[in-house]
């Protein structure tokens, strides 16, 4: 039987997305902004502005999969910029906290900004498509993350309070969230959520 030419859907699915994330690089992470933050600092912001309580250091270096002495060298910087603050954790004092300072918020603010093409472009899928692209995106995020490919993030799927699946009887809003206690759907599945709580290691 004759098939459509082309790469199998794999590598389209891999071109698409390579297509889209350049599209939403274009913009605030292509500027160095004010700050000419390079690239491992804006992710400690952004990491930092996920949740703005004092987060350790240590955590830092988990969450972007770096080494200490790297993200102690990054931070610096940024307390030279005063983006951050760090202090002395009150529960550990051989431990560090560090927040953003209003500047650093500023800063996160700008470096998650994204276009306005793209928004418009994802506000123009149909409630299902963007359900199932969120639910397909934060598959291959998760899969990537126990591959140790990429940082973890603060996601439904590796979440403590995620109760997939609760609801069978409710198809738009099968999931629970345990936190809130209230029944959600792919739709609303989180990539980065401040209450988010790591889900023991399986
Ligand atoms: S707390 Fe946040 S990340 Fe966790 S299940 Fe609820 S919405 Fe998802």
């Amino acid at each position: 039987m004759p098939s459509v030419p082309g790469l199998p859907p794999t590598e389209q699915l891999v071109t698409g997305l390579a297509r889209l994330g350049q599209a939403i690089r274009i913009g605030a992470r292509r500027d160095p902004g004010p700050y000419a933050l390079s690239e491992l600092q804006g992710d400690i912001v952004s990491f930092l502005a996920g949740d703005l309580r004092p987060r350790r250091q240590s955590e830092v270096v988990r969450a972007l999969a770096s080494t200490a002495p790297t993200i102690s060298d990054a931070v610096r910087t940024l307390l030279a910029k005063e983006l951050v603050e760090r202090e002395r954790d009150a529960l550990d004092s051989r431990a560090v906290v560090l927040t953003l300072t209003p500047a650093g918020v500023a800063e996160a603010e700008r470096l998650t900004g994204v276009s306005p093409d793209v928004r418009a472009a994802i506000s123009a899928l149909a409630p299902d498509d963007l359900a199932a692209m969120l639910r397909g995106t934060t598959t291959i995020i998760r899969e990537l993350q126990d591959r140790r490919a990429i940082p973890v993030t603060r996601m439904c799927l590796t979440c403590r309070f995620f109760a997939p699946d609760a609801h069978p009887e409710d198809p738009a809003r099968p999931h629970h969230c345990l936190f809130a206690d209230a029944p959600f759907g792919d739709a609303e599945l989180r990539v980065t959520c401040s209450d988010h709580e790591p889900a023991p290691t399986p």
